[in-house]
Parts: C-alpha cells; sequence; structure tokens
C-alpha cells in the first residue's frame, strides 16, 4: 500500500544528490592524486597480506549506442580492438600485482560496461583467465558480470557459468517498445525471456535483472506492465535504477525527447509502483533502488544489518579493497580511491608505456573515514546507531558529527527519520528520501563542492 505522499513533498526533496557509491564523492576529489598515491596505497597494500580483495574489470564494449546510456561504453566494429583491450588488462593486472604480489585472496570480482558479452567465447576465458593466474580466487567467491540480453543466448549463458561465473545480471530497462524506441534500444520480450531461462537453466545461483524507471514514453500503466512480467520471472534480484538525464556529462542524451518524460512527482509514483510491486510480491526492498527475494543473502544481510555498499552496488561479502581494472575503472585501496583514464586513448597509452592510468583519486582522512562510515550505514541498513563509531573513533555518532546533526530537526520533523537515545532511524516515509538524510552528513555537500552535477534524488 503505496505510503501518502504529496507533490509539494516530493518537490521540496528532489534536490541534487549522489548516490554514495563512495564517500567522499567523485566530485569532491579534488586534490592531485596520480600514479604516485596509487603506488603508495597498492604498497600499503603490499603489506596486508592477508587482506581480501574485489576485482572489478571494465569492458567497455558495444554493438551499439543506446541514447540513455550513463555508463562509459564504445561502440566498435573492429574484431581485433577486445583483444588489443585484453592485452592492456594483461599488462595492467602485471604491473599491479608486480607491487602487491601473486596470489592474493579475491572474495568477489564483477565485469561490468559496456556490454561484457560483447566479448566471444575465447576473449571471454582470456579475461577470465588473467585473473586466475594474478590472483586465488577463493572458493564461494561472488563472480558476477551484467549481461545485454540482445547479444546473448541461452548458450553463451551456460558458457558464462561453465566458466565459473555464479551470478548475472541481465538489462532489461523496459518492455514496452514504445519506450525502447524512445532510448534506441530495441530489444525484444521473446530473446531476453529466452536468455534468462538460458541463465536460470545453466545453474546460475543468482540471476538479477536490470530496471531503469523515468525513461522517456514510460507511464504508470506500461511500467505496471513491464513489473509484472518481471515480478512472474521470479529473478533473485532487481536493481530498478532512477534515469538520470544529465546530456551535460552524457551528450548523446540530447537526442532524447524529455517532453515524453515523467518528470518530479509522476517520476516518484512511477518509482512506488515499483517499490509496491515487488514487496506485494514478498521481495525485501534493499538499499535505495534494489530488491531482493526474501530468501536471497542481501535480504538476510539487510535484516543482520551488514549490508554494504561499493562502485559495484550492495554487497554482502565486503572486502577492505578494490582493485579496478581497465578504462575508467574506480579502485579503493588502503583508504583511497583512484579511477582510471576514461578515455580510452590514454588508458591505452599509459598503461603500454608501463604506467598506472590513474587519472584522479582521493586519499581519506580521518573525518572523510567517519562520514563514510556514517553515511553507508544509512544508505545500507537504514539506520545510524550513535554506537556505531565507537570502536573506530573513539566516541558516539551524535557527539563527533554534532555540526551536521544539527540538520536534521527538519528532516524529522517531516517525517522522513526517527531520533532517540540509541540513534537515527530512517522511517517508512524516509525510504524514498534516504539519499537526502545522508546528504546532511556530507562535509564536501555543505561546503558547495560537487553539487551542480549530480541527478536528482527522485
Ligand atoms: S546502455 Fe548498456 S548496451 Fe547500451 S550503450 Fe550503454 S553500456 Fe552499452
Amino acid at each position: 500500500m503505496a505510503i501518502p505522499i504529496s507533490p509539494e513533498f516530493v518537490e521540496k526533496y528532489n534536490q541534487p544528490g549522489p548516490r554514495y557509491t563512495s564517500y567522499p564523492t567523485v566530485p569532491a576529489w579534488t586534490e592531485p592524486f596520480g600514479e604516485t598515491e596509487y603506488r603508495i596505497a597498492l604498497e600499503e597494500l603490499a603489506d596486508r597480506p592477508g587482506d581480501e580483495l574485489a576485482l572489478y574489470l571494465h569492458l567497455p564494449f558495444c554493438a551499439k549506442h543506446c541514447l540513455y546510456c550513463g555508463c562509459n561504453a564504445l561502440v566498435t566494429r573492429e574484431t581485433d580492438a577486445v583483444d588489443r583491450y585484453l592485452d592492456l588488462v594483461e599488462k595492467e593486472i602485471g604491473m599491479v600485482t608486480g607491487i602487491i604480489g601473486t596470489g592474493r585472496h579475491v572474495v568477489q570480482m564483477h565485469w561490468g560496461g559496456g556490454t561484457p558479452n560483447y566479448l566471444k567465447e575465447p576473449q571471454l576465458e582470456r579475461a577470465l583467465n588473467l585473473f586466475r593466474t594474478a590472483f586465488d580466487i577463493r572458493p564461494g567467491a561472488e563472480v558476477s558480470l551484467e549481461i545485454d540480453p540482445r547479444i546473448g543466448s541461452p548458450e553463451q549463458a551456460a558458457y558464462l557459468h561453465s566458466l565459473g561465473f555464479n551470478r548475472i545480471s541481465l538489462g532489461v530497462q523496459d518492455f514496452e517498445p514504445r519506450v525502447q524506441e524512445a532510448i534506441g534500444r530495441m530489444q525484444s520480450r521473446e530473446k531476453t525471456l529466452r536468455v534468462y531461462q538460458g541463465c536460470r537453466d545453466a545453474g546460475f545461483e543468482g540471476v538479477n535483472i536490470d530496471l531503469v524507471y523515468g525513461l522517456p514514453g514510460q507511464t504508470a500503466e506500461s511500467f505496471t506492465e513491464t513489473l509484472g512480467e518481471i515480478i512472474g520471472l521470479a529473478p533473485d534480484r532487481v536493481a530498478c535504477f532512477s534515469y538520470a538525464h544529465v546530456p551535460w556529462v552524457r551528450p548523446e542524451q540530447e537526442k532524447i525527447d524529455t517532453s515524453q518524460m515523467l518528470v518530479g512527482y509522476e517520476k516518484f509514483k512511477l518509482f512506488q509502483l515499483t517499490v509496491d510491486s515487488f514487496t506485494a510480491a514478498d521481495y525485501c526492498w534493499i538499499g535505495i533502488d534494489h530488491f531482493a527475494k526474501r530468501e536471497d543473502e542481501l535480504s538476510h544481510a539487510l535484516d543482520q544489518r551488514a549490508l554494504h555498499r561499493n562502485f559495484m552496488g550492495y554487497a554482502t561479502k565486503p572486502a577492505p579493497h578494490m582493485l579496478a581494472f581497465g578504462m575508467s575503472g574506480i579502485g579503493d585501496v588502503c583508504d583511497r580511491f583512484a579511477q582510471n583514464d576514461p578515455d580510452l586513448q590514454n588508458w591505452s597509452r599509459a598503461v603500454a608505456e608501463g604506467r598506472l592510468p590513474i587519472v584522479k583519486g582521493h586519499r581519506l582522512n580521518d573525518d572523510d573515514r567517519l562520514r563514510r562510515l556514517v553515511i553507508l550505514n544509512i544508505m545500507c541498513n537504514l539506520e545510524l546507531p550513535w554506537s556505531l563509531t565507537e570502536k573506530e573513533f573513539g566516541a558516539p555518532a551524535n557527539e563527533l558529527l554534532a555540526d551536521s546533526l544539527a540538520a536534521l530537526p527538519p528532516l524529522v520533523a517531516d517525517g522522513l527519520a526517527e531520533v532517540d537515545d540509541h540513534g537515527l532511524r530512517i522511517t517508512p516515509k524516509g525510504r524514498y528520501f534516504v539519499r537526502n538524510v545522508a546528504m546532511i552528513m556530507d562535509a564536501y555537500l555543505s561546503k558547495g563542492k560537487g553539487r551542480p552535477i549530480f541527478s536528482k534524488t527522485v
């Protein structure tokens, strides 16, 4: 049953704001940070040989560009472009393991893009073997990738599973042809269903589906149909992302007809519809925009207040460090964030010349680490027990963050959060505005840095 929330209320809280896959967020990384700083982080990691790792590989290739795309994607028909890219990934892995050593334990690996299943079978096997040779991917590790069903097949799904992938995410966005046309991504329902069934038959532990709300041409009626069909498939997890229309960052989005887009309150209602549909079908609402079957480990982690969040999304197997490979990949090593060059030529040149291809990054100070702990706990576990910070920072959060918490009373008065002697909790109404609550803890937003480039919170 939808919680009544008025258009005025939505308008009040529909502000530009981060999604907090990291804190500080990328726009706040303004200090000089490059190869030298990343090398120091890797050397520290080398001194902590027992620490487990997560790995991310960015595979940017796509068959065709979708207008709404917010990813770092490259359209290519050159058959050897992928091989050249993998040559460089091999070299990049070699540079990193040259510092941290080979055989480090890995508990999570994810391939994103782009379209990882754009790779041919020998390329997929080669890419996986690059990591298997350099790292020790532990039994029980989560090994996942994103696929585009349009270029997938049941045979490919079976092959990916045989290689060792145990989780797979299918990009669907919306089944409605009118919407698909408006975003330049025609994707037949039949093909998607065939690939989905292929993933199920292959025996993946987790088969996930990605949707997007707020796309041009979507209506409450059409999206209700898509949601109903997705629920009928019973995926283990669903991510329903808000379409971020940011043509100043993604110029291809200029071609989108914004007159067909639901915005503000109407867009918010699409998301409310999504929440109501999945929760009525006994899915747990995870974080801001994910849904998981009740028996899924993400749901158990939420129950136990043990959910984590990193650049790859919500996680149950947190590793203290994440190494990223490929153009634009963002890693998190020994309290430093480091981003690879998002430009293919620049990334390629750096790696070919034997340089770590870092363009920006950030070394977290104590205040950053404190606020990261607090913000990610709110984003994941929907609460901030004051005691959360005691062990690591020596005092309760309400003392350490008294300045930021001074901005909380209006949000409490509006029913987004409750506060007592033990801490802060997000209310059912506040679930829709978690980012707004987290934002009061963000020291960089309050300094006015970064805000203009974020999408809106609804
Ligand atoms: S939406 Fe996916 S398939 Fe489309 S261009 Fe972006 S990364 Fe490629």
